[in-house]
């Protein structure tokens, strides 16, 4: 029987009851589809501070790196608010992604079928179904570039650089390429190559690697399109790949179509098969220890991991049409709608396990 081991980061706030819940989740999927799952714990965040000064000790890198894959809760709250910005919590996260080499982060916008009123669009925008992949560029980019303060025309400035190395964007667009072979075969490229000279070579590359995909339909669009596009007319789109900046604020506007920030999973992936997987949303500190956290974004990152590192396809399609199945019904307390049963966060994982 395959054997996986998974490092589990529980974090702080909701991190452990969200976690407790894929877990239960992903050992049922274990049973059904028969492979095997160990687990290892690991601190991250501000539970690491507590125990050991730093948000992210080696030994937590450690144990992330001999895993086939890492689970993580949320990591932030209060309590930390006052450390210094290199350790705060989430200097924590930063600092794992760097270690591990997560290069690309996968953000899918998904609207289940029971949700749909959740949408801040109309209906007829959102069309039948919608199901977009944003692929973001994750250690390279301005938020990586030479930065710095100084003086331009004798007042203050500042400056920050976008820079970007072709085979930085070959391997994030090879990423993107395979997830569009694996759906239907669309991908759209963004970038302000009518601007940006970083961008121009963006383009070229993406070009250039497309020649290895023949089947896969490519086509480019500037951001201020594609944010605009994002919102007359998601539907359009299949796998969207980008750089980090433009990322991190497209894959949050295609997030939010979905209506709910406890619904949104994420990957997080390094060269071959190793990633991380979370949930978007942070620590929820205001509803932490209640019981009433939405588990289903980190069950449905749960899926991503069987889907992108353990290559089990099935099993991931079944969480997902479980969670699908729970929701006609059932809701946590943050897409509660009247007539549906309002359930706790151990409820909502239960759930899913009997759906499955
Ligand atoms: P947040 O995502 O934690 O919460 C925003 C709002 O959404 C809150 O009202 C919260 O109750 C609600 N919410 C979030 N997840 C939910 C869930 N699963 N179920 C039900 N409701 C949910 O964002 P914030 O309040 O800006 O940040 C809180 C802390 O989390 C901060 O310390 C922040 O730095 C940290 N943070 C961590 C991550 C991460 O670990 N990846 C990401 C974002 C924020």
């Amino acid at each position: 029987m395959k054997e996986y081991r998974i490092t589990l980061l529980k974090g702080d706030g909701i991190g452990p009851e969200i976690v407790n819940e894929a877990v239960k989740v992903l050992n049922r999927a274990a049973q059904k589809h028969h492979f095997c799952v160990r687990y290892e714990e690991a601190d991250l965040g501000g539970i690491a501070i507590d125990k050991t000064g730093v948000p992210l000790p080696q030994e937590t890198v450690d144990k992330c790196k001999s895993a086939d894959a890492v689970l993580l809760g949320a990591v932030g709250g209060p309590k930390w608010d006052n450390q210094p910005g290199s350790n705060r919590p989430e200097a924590g996260l930063l600092g794992i992604r760097g270690a591990l080499g997560l290069f690309a982060n996968l953000r899918p916008a998904v609207i289940f079928e029971p949700l749909r009123a959740s949408s801040p669009l109309k209906e007829e925008i959102i069309g039948e179904a919608m199901d977009i992949m944003v692929v973001r560029e994750l250690t390279g980019g301005i938020y990586f570039g030479e930065r710095g303060r100084c003086e331009k025309n004798g007042v203050p400035a500042a400056y920050d650089t976008e820079l970007y190395t072709v085979p930085e964007i070959e391997r994030i667009a090879r990423v993107a390429f395979e997830l569009a072979m694996k759906r239907s075969k669309r991908l759209c490229s963004v970038d302000k190559a009518n601007v940006l000279e970083s961008s121009r070579l963006w383009r070229e590359t993406v070009v250039r690697v497309a020649k290895e995909y023949p089947e896969v339909e490519l086509n480019h669009l500037y951001v201020d399109n594609c944010a605009m596009q994002l919102v007359r007319n998601p539907k359009q789109f299949d796998v969207i790949v980008t750089s980090n900046m433009f990322g991190d604020i497209l894959s949050d506007e295609a997030s939010m179509i979905s209506g709910s920030i406890g619904m949104l999973a994420s990957a997080s992936l390094a060269e071959g098969k190793f990633g991380l997987y979370e949930p978007i949303h942070g620590s929820a500190p205001d509803i932490a220890g209640q019981g009433i956290a939405n588990p289903l974004a980190t069950i449905l990152s749960v899926a991503m991991m069987l889907r992108y590192s353990f290559d089990q396809k099935e099993a991931a399609e079944d969480i997902e049409r479980a969670v699908g199945a729970v929701l006609k019904d059932n809701r946590t307390p943050d897409i509660y709608t009247p007539g549906t049963n309002r359930v706790t966060c151990a409820q909502m994982g239960d759930l899913v396990c009997q759906a499955l």
